[in-house]
């Protein structure tokens, strides 16, 4: 980066801090992961130069030979991977997949199913402070308050009652395998389309870990960035019916000229989704989230759902150590392990604070973590809320994460000496 040093010295800095911080910490956030070099060198491409608006061969500008190129690949490789009819890869970001989706079926004040934010939905499924929630008539579904798991009995009857254009299944914090044929099963009765949002999941439905959602929904949207291990962005797949309505939707209906670096970037996505590594990764992932759920249980924490069939879970932390997970945010952070809180189910405490904190292992399994060393990473978190309030202790800690990270060296080629 000699030419950023020289021409932006701030920026520079900041982006060599955060090459250090993502070496030196251990990352369990679980909607986030580490692009390979490829993806990264793709994304910081020449490709950001060029205006493509429109779709390959059907472009309002000329010089787009090579970017209709980037973009068929992409397309025609996300088909591929998923077993798609259809895919638009246009989408800056999972909510504007999903804006897509709402704009395309749903007109103001009509009604949709989706699950309750409070119980891992996400944002763009309902928040009051979203475009989807100002514009439409959302109705929550929950999971069982005692197995906090999906209860399709009760899905079933809110579609009987509320009789929604679609029901929205796909969460930001579920650790549950979810049941798309049994929620198909749903739509057909009630006569309504089914909506699967993967963003969280996607990695793991292209390695064939979890259950596809593809031969059950009629729409399909991700992002690009979590476990599916791409650059920051979103997607569409679906059936080839809605090809016409999608495509005009997303360009020009929410979004202007398409970003063709980053679609490039998600092109070498798709290309690395299709290695046995990849897959390889994708199991580890799992039996790492896995690993980590236990061995805390073994310390007497209560996971909720008491355990996990992904990448992710929460943790009850204010049931298991009376502290909030605002709190143990910031307290672990202290010592370089960064997670995030979380509301868990039922939750009685604010969003601000909440009870829990969601942990997930999609990053630091990229890193080569295996079970040996999830292990000693349930060791230091116990470590870290026992010794919440003794700064030496907590030193210590620090240092043992640094001597764990050191061995699991991120994008080498990326350290530079910070001037
Ligand atoms: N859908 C789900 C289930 C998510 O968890 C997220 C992000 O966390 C998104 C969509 C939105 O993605 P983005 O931040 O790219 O808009």
């Amino acid at each position: 980066m000699r030419h950023l040093k020289e021409v932006d010295p701030e920026i520079y800095r900041a982006i060599n801090n955060e090459v250090k911080r993502e070496q030196d910490n251990l990352e369990l956030i679980a909607s986030e992961n580490f692009t390979s070099l490829a993806v990264l060198e793709a994304g910081g491409s020449v490709l950001t130069n060029k205006y493509a608006e429109g779709y390959p061969r059907r472009r309002w500008y000329g010089g787009c030979e090579h970017v209709d190129k980037v973009e068929e690949l992409a397309i025609e490789r996300a088909k591929e991977l998923f077993g798609a009819e259809y895919a638009n890869v246009q989408p800056h970001s999972g909510t504007q997949a999903n804006m897509a989706i709402f704009f395309v079926v749903l007109k103001p004040g009509d009604t949709y199913l989706a699950m309750d934010l409070a119980c891992g939905g996400h944002l763009s499924h309902g928040l009051k402070h979203n475009f989807s929630g100002m514009f439409y008539n959302v109705v929550t579904y929950s999971v069982d308050k005692k197995t906090e798991m999906l209860d399709y009995d009760s899905i079933l009857e809110l579609a009987r009652i509320h009789k929604p254009k679609f029901i929205l299944a796909g969460a930001s914090s579920y650790s549950r395998e979810i049941n798309f044929k049994r929620l198909r099963q749903i739509c057909d009765e009630i006569n309504c389309y089914l909506f699967v949002d993967m963003a969280h999941i996607a990695g793991l439905v292209a390695a064939g870990i979890h259950p596809s959602p593809l031969p059950y929904a009629d729409f399909v949207t991700s992002t690009t960035h979590k476990t599916l291990r791409g650059p920051r962005g979103g997607f569409i797949l679906a059936k080839k019916e809605f090809a016409r309505a999608l495509d005009s939707l997303v360009f020009p209906g929410i979004q202007g000229g398409a970003l063709m670096h980053v679609i490039a970037a998600k092109a070498v996505a798709f290309l690395e989704a299709e290695t046995q590594e990849f897959k390889e990764y994708q199991r580890q992932v799992v039996k790492n989230s896995q690993r980590l759920a236990r061995s805390l249980q073994e310390k007497d924490y209560r996971i909720v759902s008491g355990g996990t069939d992904n990448h992710m879970f929460l943790v009850d932390l204010m049931a298991s150590r009376q502290i909030n997970g605002k709190d143990a945010q910031e307290l672990l952070e202290r010592v370089n392990i960064t997670v995030n809180k979380n509301l868990i189910p039922y939750d009685t405490l604010a969003p601000a604070q909440t009870s829990g904190i969601r942990l997930g292992t999609p990053a630091v399994t990229t890193r080569g973590i295996k079970e040996g060393e999830i292990d000693q990473i349930a060791a230091l978190i116990e470590e870290t809320i026992k010794f919440r309030d003794e700064p030496k202790k907590l030193k210590g800690i620090k240092e043992e994460v640094l001597k764990l990270t050191a061995k699991f060296p991120l994008y080498p080629e990326l350290q530079e000496k910070i001037t």
